[in-house]
This record gives structure tokens, sequence and C-alpha cells, in this order.
């Protein structure tokens, strides 16, 4: 029965036998034969040492009965099996599982505790964390360093450092121990101490030493091998074939008494240790971990480094980020300032885009030796067909109009049509020349000619006809109290309501303009004159001179407004002294006006922006209600028969020069001016006559058609459009020609614009009953600046974020060559303790596991220190920035681009460890070992 057992187990045969084993180191300059035919077996248990002067090939044996090193030829037996077609796989349990190493210079990791060496070969093996401990701290007791499990090798004397060593050795219950000089750095006392207890350990399994000294090997061992030159010279106890079979029975018996007792238990603990060595990720990780943090200086400056590309990257985003987030928020508020308009003539802005980008003159193959001619004409005629295509041209209709004003209301805060009109020839106001002069009513196109004709007699005359289109005027308010009061806080009085009050708006910094005031009979003559001289540093008269007013002398003053037959009408005109014609002209003052039809306008409060809004919707100027447009539309129907009779004279004549004259309202005013400050006059007062003329806005092509005197047909005065500019000025359209749509909110502004759309698709409309073809329809443009100029700042940020990024890609990548770099120094480092992974049976996977984790925590390190110190920057940044722009978000990384950026980092760190990781998996043991 017992030889059945015998047969069958491969397990009792000869546990290690080397068949003519020859070894030759193949270098460059020559081959060396290490070892030159080896045959020898060994018992189960004995204490074999191997003897030799040094270079004899006593490692190099070593090293292939420990699977370190392949031997060249012959055969290694392992229980009866020929390792010939061993992979690495089988060498690597081999290791693992029956070998222990131990070495001459004890090959602890520094890194690691005295616990964690020991744990090593139980780690390698994938055994948890608790078995690992337990087993580790049990060998450690066995070799005698109960109580010093956390030291650090560099803490332990060298016998200490020994013991630590067999312990590690011993961990994995190997069945062969092999010691190679274990005594070759240590003390007699010392040695004598380690030698006692390897002699100990030989009594459970085989253990080979290699020493060179001849008394220990007498005084320990049971069984001396001399070597000499590659060859066994002596063998004290060779272990013959009937010996073998001996020691087989006595194993099979053993096991067989085992086996009677424990029927289950043993043979599954047989199987656990057949099984494969693993070492997790996971592992792999803690023990990167573990190097690197016992490094921590420098891997926080790798760390740092590597960090440095992740920053900038990350600041660019985070900017973009901010920004852009910082004009989502004032979308709103710049919606108040930036109204969807629908114009009558406008500008395509897609065909701008286009034209930018389109080439002009075709290029041509140039010959040296000649001049060649650029040509304007072309470049002004492709001009030309460029701004025609620009320009659009809206017909807006009664129909279009009464279509915008069906607008569901939900979709707006508020609406303007505007006419086109010009109030300041209509309105009156009391104007004195002094405090204590007589008050005249004369309207505010007068009061500007006035103060335009002293700006005359400045140093800025040049200036002076900018007046009237440098002072704010008269305007329609937006519809809607509620929005507006959104927007701006009432300092004095009431918002405007009905046709008869009118309200003054200030600018942010609480103030109107001395111009606005002025035009509007706040100063007096006198008073003005001081500003003037101030402003021209001449003396002025600090009394007289205001710079302020209370709030109850701006309001309450009233205006009066009169219909066109009042304020215009045929008069007397003085051509040239002494020469009067008659003419149709603008009643400048109010003497002896009809009152029919007009109308008293009250001032009744002032607003100013809210601070938080940095765009109102209106600026600062003088507003009337939407009523009063209405009343004088109605009113001028009634009493402008007289002026539009004349508008209507002027059209039929068809004369470009009684157009151009007699579409400007002229009148005339005497006043006095006291011009002593001048300088080139004495003290007298002088008499100023002023010539003014009440007139539409002239347009460029007016300009241009009264300039040419209508030559051709391009520069052809346009009697029509001219016509109707004055018509609509003076309120006698009642078609409105502009309308300002100010949405919700910006999100909701695709309503307003759908609903614009529609206007220009397919489809009937059907507008307060009526229903209208397309056919019937026109197309009209609307602008939606707002969107076009988001549109454009994220864009412009995204481009220049993208160059930003690029830039800062540079840095990115000097850091993962960087990166790749340590942790090729660090695997240089570190080589002998890939050496003792390697001899403790781990894989070459699991040495590059090691440096890949380490990359990978570096990676991950760099990325968090990046993202973390791009946040740290916002902070400060965020919060210097937030009192002077009110934003407190400007520098804001997503979250989502914050992980992206660490992943980003772990990636190209890890890419760049790849290469070192290899090279340090596929380092030969051996050389690790060897490698001082
Ligand atoms: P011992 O341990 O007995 O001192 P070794 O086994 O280390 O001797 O070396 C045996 C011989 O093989 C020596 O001549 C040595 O120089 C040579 N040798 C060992 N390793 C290598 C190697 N990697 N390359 C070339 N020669 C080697
Ligand atoms: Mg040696």
């Amino acid at each position: 029965m017992l030889k059945n057992i015998f047969l069958k187990n491969r397990k009792w045969r000869k546990m290690l036998q080397l068949r003519d084993i020859r070894k030759n180191y193949i270098t460059a300059s020559e081959t060396v034969e290490a070892l030159k035919g080896v045959d020898l077996s060994f018992r189960q248990k004995e204490f074999v040492s191997i003897l030799g002067p040094s270079g004899c090939g006593k490692t190099t044996l070593l090293n292939i009965i420990g699977g370190l090193d392949k031997y060249t030829s012959g055969d290694l037996l392992i229980a009866g099996r020929s390792t010939k077609e061993y992979s690495d796989r089988d060498w690597d349990v081999y290791r693992n599982h029956r070998i222990g190493f131990i070495f001459q210079s004890y090959n602890l990791i520094p890194h690691q505790t005295v616990l964690g060496n020991v744990e090593l070969a139980l780690t390698i093996a994938g055994i948890s964390k608790e078995e690992r401990v337990a087993r580790a701290k049990r060998a450690l007791d066995r070799v005698g360093l109960a109580g010093q499990y956390y030291k650090k090798p560099n803490q332990l004397s060298g016998g200490q450092c020994q013991r630590v060593a067999i312990a590690r050795a011993l961990v994995n219950d190997p069945e062969i121990l092999l010691a190679d000089e274990p005594t070759g750095a240590l003390d007699t006392v010392t040695s004598k101490q380690i030698m006692d207890l390897i002699r100990e350990i030989s009594g459970e399994r085989l253990v080979i030493m290699v020493t060179h000294n001849p008394e220990i090997a007498e005084e320990y061992s049971s069984r001396i091998i001399r070597l000499l030159d590659g060859r066994v010279l002596e063998d004290t106890n060779p272990f013959s074939a009937e010996d073998e079979e001996a020691e087989c029975r006595e194993a099979a018996a053993i096991e067989a008494a085992a086996d009677a007792e424990v029927e289950a238990e043993p043979k599954k603990q047989k199987k656990a240790k057949k099984e494969k060595a693993k070492m997790s990720f996971l592992t792999a990780f803690k023990l990167s971990a573990r190097n690197l943090i016992s490094k921590r200086g420098r891997t926080v400056m790798v760390g740092i480094a590597g960090s440095i590309g992740i920053v900038g990257i990350a600041l660019v985003l985070a900017f973009s980020a901010g920004i852009k987030g910082y004009i989502a928020s004032m979308q709103d508020d710049m919606l108040s300032g930036n109204p969807i308009q629908i114009l009558e003539t406008t500008y395509d802005l897609n065909a701008l885009t286009g034209m930018m980008n389109a080439e002009v003159i075709d290029e041509i193959i140039k010959e040296d030796g000649r001049v060649y001619v650029s040509s304007l004409v072309e470049y002004l005629a492709e001009m030309g067909k460029n701004v025609e295509t620009l320009l659009i041209e809206n017909t807006i209709t009664q129909e279009y109009i009464d279509y915008v004003k069906a607008m569901p209301k939900e979709y707006y805060n508020a609406m303007i049509l505007g006419y086109g009109m010009d109030l300041s020839a209509n309105i009156y106001t009391d104007f004195k020349e002094s405090a204590s002069g007589e008050a005249q009513n004369i309207s505010v196109s007068a009061l500007t000619s006035i103060y335009s004709s002293i700006l005359q007699d400045t140093k800025f005359k040049d200036y002076a006809s900018y007046i009237s289109m440098l002072a704010p005027s008269i305007t329609q308010m937006p519809n809607n109290p509620d929005y507006l009061l959104s927007q701006y806080d009432i300092v004095s009085g009431d918002m405007a309501t009905g046709k008869n009050q009118i309200m003054l708006v200030l600018d942010s910094e609480d103030e109107l303009s001395d111009l606005l005031l002025a035009r509007f009979g706040y100063y007096t003559q006198e008073e003005f004159l001081e500003i003037v001289y101030k402003a021209t540093e001449e003396d002025y008269n600090e009394d007289i001179y205001r710079d302020s007013f209370a709030y109850d002398e701006l309001i309450g003053k009233t205006f009066t407004w009169y219909p066109n037959d009042t304020a215009f009408g045929q008069g007397k005109f003085e051509v040239m002294p002494g020469m009067s014609m008659d003419y149709f002209i603008h009643n400048y003052n109010s003497e002896g006006f009809s009152k029919d039809g007009s109308i008293e306008l009250e001032v009744v409060g002032i607003l100013t922006p809210k601070d938080s809004v940095n765009f109102g919707s209106i600026s600062s100027g003088i507003y009337y209600t939407e009523e009063l447009t209405d009343y004088i539309l109605e009113t001028n129907k009634e009493y402008g028969d007289e002026f539009e009779a004349h508008v209507k004279a002027i059209d039929e004549s068809n004369s470009t020069t009684a157009a151009i004259m007699n579409y400007y309202f002229p009148y005339q005013y005497t006043y006095t001016f006291d011009k002593s400050q001048d300088g080139t006059l004495t003290d007298d007062e002088i008499d100023v006559k002023v010539t003014g003329y009440v007139s539409p806005a002239m347009t460029m092509e007016d300009m241009m058609g009264s300039m040419m005197g209508g030559s051709s047909e391009s520069t052809a005065f346009d009697h029509e459009g001219m016509k109707e500019r004055v018509l609509r000025t003076f309120g006698m359209i009642d078609l409105a020609n502009s309308v300002y749509i100010y949405p919700v909110s910006f999100d909701d502004k695709d309503l307003v614009t759908m609903y614009l759309d529609a206007w220009n698709e397919d489809g009937d409309i059907t507008v307060n009953g009526t229903v209208y073809t397309k056919d019937d329809r026109s197309d009209i443009t609307y602008t939606d600046a707002l969107e076009l100029v988001i549109e454009m700042i994220n864009t412009m940020i995204d481009v220049v974020s993208y160059a930003l990024i690029a830039f800062t890609s540079v840095s990115l990548v000097v850091s993962t060559v960087m990166i790749g770099i340590i942790t090729y120094v660090s695997v240089v480092e570190r080589i002998k303790e890939i050496g003792v992974i390697r001899s403790l049976g781990g894989r070459k996977k699991d040495v590059s596991h090691l440096f890949n984790a380490e990359t990978f925590i570096i990676g991950l390190l760099a990325g968090l220190i990046g993202v973390g110190f791009t946040y740290i920057i916002s902070i400060v940044v965020n919060l210097i920035l937030e009192p002077l722009i009110g934003y407190a978000r400007i520098a804001a990384l997503p979250i989502t681009d914050a992980l992206v950026l660490i992943a980003l980092s772990i990636l190209l760190t890890c890419i760049s460890g790849l290469i070192p990781a290899k090279s340090a998996a596929n380092k030969d043991p051996v050389v690790a070992l060897r490698t001082e």
C-alpha cells in the first residue's frame, strides 16, 4: 500500500536534483563558464554547505537552484519534474512557495518596516492582510525579534537585519532555504547566533548555504559540497537512490498517519499552497504609497512640478468658465440696454462676417521687372457691392406693427413704438437771461441754438455745433412702470404717468448734464455763461456758478407742447440786414400763441439706476409717456394742416433748392451778450443775433445730395425720404418706423425672436382676425444685438482659451517627460528592491504594477495639487475682483473640468511611467541583486 502511494504521488519523488547543470555567462569579450556540469541530489531535510573559493560558482549554483537564474544546459528536477519546460510563471510560483532566500547583504527594503519586509513574500502571494501580519509576526518571534515589528531596517544592527531576512525567508514556510554567505558581513559572536538559528531551521527543511568559511561549514552542516572552478570537487554525504527510497517511505508513512488523523484539513492546506502567486494592484498601490510617503519631500516636489501644466490649463478653464458665467449673469441686465430692434434700415450681420472673409481681388502671378497696378477702382466696386448686400431695407407696414403689437404680453417687459419724432421744436420752456430778468417762453430748439451760439464765441467753437448731439433730449419711456422700477429707484416725486407727466432720469453717478439742464431752461443765460467761463479757464463768478440743484428745484417745472400749426407758420425772415423775405418759419417764442391743442407737461419725479444695474433700459435724460406720443400724433392731425400743406407744396415743386431751403425752418433771435470776458471787446454789452434752423436730422445721403446738387442719378436728392423725415420729426406720421422690444429674460428671448421669425416664414398669419398670406407680407429683419455680442464674446473667450491651453500644454508635456525621468531614477534607485521582489516570487507584472501604481499616485497627486491650487488662486482672485466688478465667481473651475484634468494628469504620468516600469519589470533579478 505504501508502495502504491509512493508510485502515484510525484511528491514523494526526489525533491531537488541537478543533472549536469552548466552555466555560461556570455559577455561582450568572452564566455565565462561559471558551472561546468554539476550533478547533485538533495534530501528533504539536511543542512548542506557549499564551500569554495571566491569566483568558483557558488552564488551561480544557488541562484540556479532558487530559480533566479536559468541554467544553460542540463536539467533541474523539482519533485521529480523537469524544469526544462518551466514558464516564467512556474518559476515565480516555485520561488514564492518553495524557496526562501537569505543574502549576505540582507537586501531589506529600507522604506518598509521590519514587519512590512517580512510580509512582502506573503503580499506577493496575495494573502490577506490579517493573515499576513499574523504569520509575519510569528516568523519574527521565531527569529527572536518579537516587539521590533515597526522599526525600520536602518534602526537595526547587522545581526538583527539578518534575522529579519531569515524571518522573511521562512514566512512562507518554504521547503528549501537558500543562504548566500549569510554571516559574511557579521562579527563572530553574531555569526554564531545566526548559524545556530539556521541550524535549528534545518531540522525542518532543506537548507543550502554558501560559504567560504570551512570552520562554519564543518561545525554546522551535515553535508559539505566543495566546489572548484565550476565543478563539484567533493561531496561529504552524497544522496543515493537507496537513501532516497528510504526517505520517501518515511515521508509517505508520516503522511498516511496524518491523513488518518485529520481527513479534510491537511489536504485543503496542501491545495492552498498550490495556488499561484499573485499580488493585487491594490497591494502594489499600498506598497508604492508607502514608498512615496517615506520620500514625502521628494514626492511633494514632484507633485508640484507635475502640477504646473495642470494649474496653467485649470486657470485658463477657470477664467473662461468664470467670465462666461459673468456674462451669463449680466445677460438679463444687458438685455434691458439691448432690446430687440426692428428698424427701417438694418445691417445683415451674417453678410458682414461673409464680407470679412471674402477674398477681394484675385492674386496674379507677378513677373520681375514690371510695376503692377493695384486697382482702387476694383476695390471700390467691391466695397460698394458689399455695402449694398449688407444694407437691408425693411418695409414696416401697419399690418406688421399690428402683428408685433399682438405679441403675447408675457413674452416681453416693454415695447416701444418709435415714430422718429423730435419734440424740441414743439416744447416751450421759461427762460431768463439772469435771475432778475424777465422770463420768456421759447422753444427748446431755440434755446439750444442760443447756447450753441454762445459756444461759437469760445475757444472750442469748432465743437459748438455738437451741442444738440451731445445733450440728451426728451424721449419716450418704456410703457411698463414695474419694469422700470426693477432697474431704477425713485429718488424724489413719482413715476410719470399719463400724458401730462414727465420725469428726469439720472445717470449712475446721480448726475444730469449741464447741456440738458440748459436746453430745458433750468439755467439762466448768466449761469450758463459762468459754466462756459469755468470750462474755458477764465475768471468766473462763484456766486452765480452752480453745480447742483435741490430735488424741488427740478421737480414741478412745467413745459408746454404746442401743435405744429402753432409752432410753425408764415413769417418774415431777414435774409441779410435790411432785407426780409416771407418764409415758413419756426415761432420760437410762444408769446401770443393759441392754447388750442397745446398740453402742459410737468416734471413729477426723479429716477436713478439701482446700484445692481449696469445696463438700464433708459439712459439719463427727460422722459415722457406713451400716452403723450399718442396725444401728439392725434393732435397734429387736427392742428397740423398748415404744416402739412407747406410740406406738400415743397414736395410738389420738386425743386431741390426749395426742398433744402424750405425744409429748414428758420427763426431769428436777438439776445444781449456780455462779452467782457472775451478780452477783445470792452465792457460793452452787445446784442447778438442768432439765426437758427429747426430741421430733421440730416442723413448721409441728404448731405451728399445737397452738396452734389443732384447732378447725377445716383446722387439725386431724395425728396421722398426727406419729406418723410420732416413729417416724422414733427410728429405727422402715425405709422411707427421702429420697434424696441425688451424680452422678459435672456432665456425667454427666443419666444420673442420666434414670434418675429414667424412673420417671415411660410403659411398664413392671423392678426386681430385678419388673415395675411405669405404674399401679403414682406420679410422684416430684426436686430438682436445682444445675442450677437454675447456669441462674439463667448467665441472670443473660446478662441483665447484654446490658444492659452495650447500654450500651457507645453508645460504639461515638459512635466510629463520630467515625471518619466523621475520614475526612471526611482527604478534605478529601487533596483535592489526589484531583485528582492523577484527573488520572493514576484512576477514581472508585479514589479511593473508597482511602478505604474507609483506614477498613478504621482499623477493623482499632481492633478489634485494643480486643481487645488487653482481653486485657492480662484478664491483669492475672486475676493480681489468682487468689489471691483460685483461678481464673486470670475474664476470658477467647473467640477467636471477639474475631474477631467485630474484624469488627464493621471493618464499622462502613467503614460510617461510605462517605459520605466517596463524596464524595471524586465530587469534580470540576478543582476538586480548583484548591483550594489
Ligand atoms: P562565487 O559566488 O563563488 O564567488 P559566482 O557564482 O558569483 O562566484 O561567479 C562565478 C563566475 O561567474 C565568476 O567568474 C564570475 O565572474 C562569473 N559571473 C557571475 N555572474 C556573471 C555575469 N552576470 N556575467 C558574467 N560573468 C559572471
Ligand atoms: Mg558569491
